[in-house]
């Protein structure tokens, strides 16, 4: 199945004030004026959504995290509902740093994934594994318990019709400047297929992107798409340059 490469951008907790977040968002539109051929979606901070979304033009919003309730007494937290109603498209769901410094759980990551789902959103699913994972050989059995248990109890059509995708974000290689080789990448997507293929069958996995996150420049982006076969990129801190991630863009489509 050929995919549109889908590029996320992943801003976390930056820029730190409303002008620099539409200064930025600004320079990434302009040199992306006439990109159609690729997705382009930007998490920026949901304080700053709703400016943004004002300039939006063809690329996409996405929210970093959401809440699995749609409203009530959950202080500090924003719901799938709210996020659409804003404009948002996509949410990130289960990122490591909201794993790690949350102690988000998987079963949390769940909750979540229903909800941007029938809020009509696109969840991104991240999983991956910690340097020590990887050095002890557990990487099939943490893919295997972060995508059984945040798929439980989500119904085959509901996944097939929502737009879901998973990115592969070895947490080793989150904003180390140390990227995961081109055959690891491989070897990963292919893992992650597997596991797919044994909760939701062949034709339904065949549709879901499978995305590599972890370190990605201008200089390596290509090779994930083209070598490793990755169906697009979540990008940290490189899209924080808007012509470094201009370029990432460019380049891979
Ligand atoms: C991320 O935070 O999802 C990420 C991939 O970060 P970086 O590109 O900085 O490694």
């Amino acid at each position: 199945m050929q995919y549109k490469p889908l590029i996320i951008a992943n801003w976390k907790m930056n820029p730190q004030s409303l002008v620099e977040a539409k200064r930025l968002f600004g320079s990434v539109k302009k040199g992306l004026r006439n990109i159609k051929r690729t997705e382009v979606v930007i998490c920026p901070p949901s304080v700053y959504l709703s400016d943004i979304k004002n300039q939006a033009a063809g690329i996409k919003l996405g929210s970093q995290n959401c809440f699995w309730e749609e409203k009530g007494a959950f202080t500090g937290e924003i719901s799938a509902v709210m996020l659409k109603k804003i404009g948002c498209q996509y949410v990130i769901i289960g990122h490591s740093e909201r794993r790690e410094i949350f102690k988000e759980t998987d079963e949390m990551i769940n909750q979540k994934l229903k909800a941007v789902i029938k809020t009509g959103l696109k969840p991104i699913l991240c999983i991956g594994e910690t340097g020590e994972e990887k050095e002890q050989e557990k990487i099939v059995s943490v893919f295997k318990k972060q995508i059984k248990i945040a798929l439980s109890g989500v119904a085959k059509s509901k996944i097939s019709k929502s737009g879901f995708c998973i990115a592969y974000e070895p947490i080793w290689a989150i904003g180390s400047g140390e990227a995961c080789g081109i055959d690891e990448a491989m070897s990963a997507k292919l893992l992650i297929q597997k596991i797919l293929i044994s909760f939701l069958g062949k034709s339904l996995t065949k549709k879901i992107p499978i995305l590599y996150g972890g370190s990605v420049t201008s200089k390596n982006a290509r090779d994930f798409i083209d070598e490793a076969g990755m169906n697009g990129l979540l990008i940290g801190g490189a899209s924080l340059n808007s012509q470094e991630f201009i370029k990432i863009v460019k380049i891979v489509f």
